[in-house]
């Protein structure tokens, strides 16, 4: 049946502004890495991406080894943008990446300007459209001189094909070196896009030039796009009772049960507490704890079902946090 969004999705959902560009990006986003492959149902995969869009998520992050197989999501994707988000294409943020292995040899993975610019043609084609809204070098590679790199993605934002650029899981000392690159090159880049959460977080840590990458993030103007702010559905109920067949971890996927240690378990245990203390399910306070930064621009999560889109979002009710809880999440989440 035909799709007509929501006319309350620009209702509740807030947006923040990337950094010093003219992007605004909602504070939560999806991301497609998981669930958009060929052993997720189509008909769960349209109601994930539609129910996104109804509740005010803009933004829709892929890249070009989404699956699988690879480029997989990015079909799926494209077909809901050739039928039912057909009316709503300018509406949304689509974004793509480059730089891990997507075809054999030499020019299928890395970032030289062969690969980084036919990966995209390959990725517009599989999504159907003229240009994505945001390219991304999906990594830092030693072998390429980052001039290089940024001039394609330079490139890639003047022949139309991208309306922005960003990188992504670059440190502190290479994003640096990339701003400076791509200034050469007369290119802004608008975002960086790292992980970070609870139990990951590099992006405050100093690295050897003795920044911090969400130091440099500000400094620059770079807004911070953040993936798996739930640590890949540990920072939730999913795992509190075992672990459930259809989920991530039982699936021999980038989640290891490894993972799952008891010491981690007693560490999820402890923040669900905090968490229910806030009035909050842990997915939710995971979320909102990301965003306490104004430097974090978006938290970019998964989902496997709306429910589960649901509780994330519910995170928008209470984003403030006292000192005393930050203290008490320190206590728990790093001890
Ligand atoms: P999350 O940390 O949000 O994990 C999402 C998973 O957690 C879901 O698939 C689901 O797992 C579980 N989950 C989500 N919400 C809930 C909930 N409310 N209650 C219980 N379980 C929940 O993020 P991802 O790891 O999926 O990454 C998000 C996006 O970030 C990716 O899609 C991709 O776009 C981007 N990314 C970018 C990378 C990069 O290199 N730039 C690398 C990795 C990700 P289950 O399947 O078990 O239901």
């Amino acid at each position: 049946s035909l799709y007509q969004a929501a006319d309350s999705r620009y209702d509740t959902m807030p947006m923040r502004r990337s950094g010093r560009s003219g992007l605004d990006l909602p504070l939560i986003s999806l991301g497609l890495w998981q669930n958009f492959g060929d052993s997720t149902p189509a008909q769960t995969q349209r109601e994930i991406v539609l129910g996104a869009f109804d509740r005010g998520i803009t933004q829709f992050d892929l890249a070009n080894n989404y699956g699988p197989p690879r480029g997989r999501a990015e079909e799926v994707f494209g077909r809901l943008l050739a039928t039912d988000l057909a009316p709503y294409r300018d509406e949304l943020v689509v974004t793509t990446k480059a730089g891990y292995r997507m075809w054999p040899g030499p020019y299928g993975e890395g970032g030289s300007r062969k690969y980084l610019l036919s990966s995209l043609d390959a990725s517009l084609r599989r999504m159907g459209v003229d240009a994505v809204d945001i390219f991304y070098s999906h990594r830092f590679d030693p072998t390429t001189p980052l001039h290089e790199t940024m001039g394609a993605l330079k490139t890639a934002v003047d022949s139309g094909r991208a309306h922005y650029a960003g990188i992504s899981s670059y440190s502190a000392t290479r994003t640096r070196e990339a701003v400076a690159a791509a200034a050469e090159v007369g290119l802004d880049l608008v975002v960086h896009q790292p992980s970070y959460s609870l139990i990951n977080r590099w992006i405050e840590d100093p690295d050897d030039s003795g920044e911090s990458l969400l130091d440099v993030l500000g400094e620059v103007g770079m807004g911070a796009v953040v993936f798996s702010p739930l640590a890949q559905g540990m920072l939730t109920d999913r795992y509190l009772s075992g672990v459930p067949e259809e989920s991530r971890a039982a699936k021999d996927g980038p989640l290891r049960t490894s993972f799952l240690t008891e010491e981690n378990l007693r560490r999820i245990r402890a923040l669900t507490d905090l968490a229910d203390d806030r009035g909050q399910t842990l997915a939710q306070m995971a979320v909102a704890w990301v965003l306490r930064d104004p430097r974090i621009t978006t938290a970019l999560v998964g989902a496997s079902s709306v429910a589960q889109l649901d509780d994330t979002l519910g995170a928008l009710a209470h984003l403030e946090f006292g000192a005393d809880e930050l203290a008490a999440i320190d206590r728990h989440a790093q001890e």
